[in-house]
């Protein structure tokens, strides 16, 4: 961790200081935590998971409730926010989170509805080039999205879907990924890839992915479902393709919220699987009109929006607005260092921390590999107030969030580890 300003120090006296000198810690009365039986706060580290709800979002969803009250049907054209434009508002501040232009992005559906939208679009097998790489440990979804279009192309996902193969401790050489994407060379159509793992908590640096497909001839998409939010991104700049992620995580949409969808603007012209709302908005409602798209991402929706799941994000995504991802990220570095620091600090046998200890090669989430006992530790934890998250067998996943967590909740659930081994 030297390579942040802060050198840390194990008492508890350094973890208040580091709340009182932090400059984002009014963000965490902007949150609703859990709490215990004595009326304390759990000390909630699922971000990563299920963001927790902004003290805001009941009134955004009221507010919507009221209008569809009093305006019903006229809601969608008349009131404070007509729902015709909700989500506009919501793309201007999401598009700086993600790195992207404002017409580079929408919401729409769900994340893996919409890794179908983009397969649909963007894997486009024709002739020798037919394969996509993915991550051998890739999130069951995106697997299942990837092999029935595989299959619904007639193709063979045994021959048409190249797998990476982390190493055991699950780090994923960026070297590999390019040995991979040039070994492939013109079979490749598109390399789909999570930008930070769910399961270690590696982060891929995209654009140098980006550009080792663009080589050979194929497409990068990503799916950023665990660095939405977590970690800022230049999907513009850095030359994706395409990219979609989930709201309900770090960006604290709420359970099963609307997700996020990115088309760079070089690839506004692909086919898509149509539907009335990415018709052209001037003759959205001719109702004879050939399918002409709206211009930019707002063409790939397909269906009038889920606005009572949008008001929620919109209240999440305004205090990301005001505290911006460059700050976010300044925090959560030393947030997950100052955890990084203690973890080693307790030196527990059997505790190894999977995620890659530079932070370039992570966000917030540490992912804490302890071989015959996460089970019991994880159960110790929660009956000592601690929410977190275990995947079996052996991993704890544990995500310090910048925007509401405190440097006195890591240094707290510390005690706690320590105590629980
Ligand atoms: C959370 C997550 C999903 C979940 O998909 P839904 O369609 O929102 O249920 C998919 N892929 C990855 C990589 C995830 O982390």
């Amino acid at each position: 961790m030297s390579h942040e300003v802060t050198t840390f120090q194990p008492d508890r006296l350094f973890a208040i200081r580091m709340d009182e000198s932090d400059d984002l810690r009014h963000f965490r009365s902007h949150f609703l935590f859990p709490a215990n039986e004595d009326g304390s706060s759990k000390i909630y580290f699922c971000g990563n998971s299920l963001g927790l709800q902004p003290t805001e979002a009941k009134e955004a969803v009221v507010q919507v409730l009221d209008a569809w009250h009093h305006l019903a049907v006229d809601g969608h054209f008349t009131g404070d926010r007509p729902w015709m434009d909700y989500h506009r508002r919501l793309v201007n501040m999401m598009a700086p989170i993600v790195g992207a232009l404002e017409p580079e992005v929408t919401i729409m559906n769900t994340l893996t509805t919409n890794i179908h939208m983009a397969l649909g679009s963007f894997y486009r097998p024709s002739g020798v080039r037919t394969k996509i790489l993915i991550e051998a440990d890739a999130f069951p979804s995106d697997r299942y999205a990837v092999e029935s279009w595989i299959k619904l192309h007639g193709l063979d996902p045994d021959r048409d879907l190249i797998q990476l193969h982390a190493d055991d401790r699950g780090y994923l050489a960026p070297d590999q990924i390019r040995q991979a994407i040039y070994q492939t060379g013109e079979q490749l159509a598109l390399v789909w890839l999570g930008n930070v793992n769910y399961y270690t908590g590696q982060y891929l640096q995209m654009g140098s992915i980006a550009s080792w497909a663009h080589e050979v001839g194929a497409l990068a998409g990503f799916d950023l479902a665990h660095a939405a939010g977590n970690v800022p991104m230049n999907l513009h700049d850095e030359d994706v393709d395409f990219a979609t992620w989930c709201t309900y995580k770090y960006l604290n949409g709420g359970p099963g919220s609307i997700a996020g969808f990115y088309v760079h603007t070089r690839n506004h012209g692909f086919p898509r699987l149509a539907g009335w709302w990415g018709q052209d908005r001037s003759t959205r409602f001719d109702m004879r009109t050939p399918f002409t798209p709206e211009s930019g991402a707002e063409g790939w929706q397909i269906s009038n929006q889920p606005i009572l799941s949008m008001a929620p994000l919109s209240a999440s995504l305004a205090l990301f607005h005001e505290a911006g991802m460059q700050r976010l990220q300044k925090k959560s570095r030393q947030l997950t260092g100052y955890l990084d620091y203690l973890l080693r600090q307790i030196n527990a046998p059997g505790l190894e921390i999977l995620t890659p200890s530079q932070p370039e090669e992570r966000g917030c989430q540490l992912s804490l590999y302890m071989p015959g006992m996460a089970a019991g530790v994880y159960r110790k934890l929660l009956d000592s107030g601690v929410i977190l998250d275990f995947r079996k067998p052996d991993v704890l996943r544990v995500a310090p969030v910048p925007l509401y967590n405190s440097y006195q909740d890591v240094w707290q659930f510390v005690q706690l580890l320590s105590t629980s081994l």
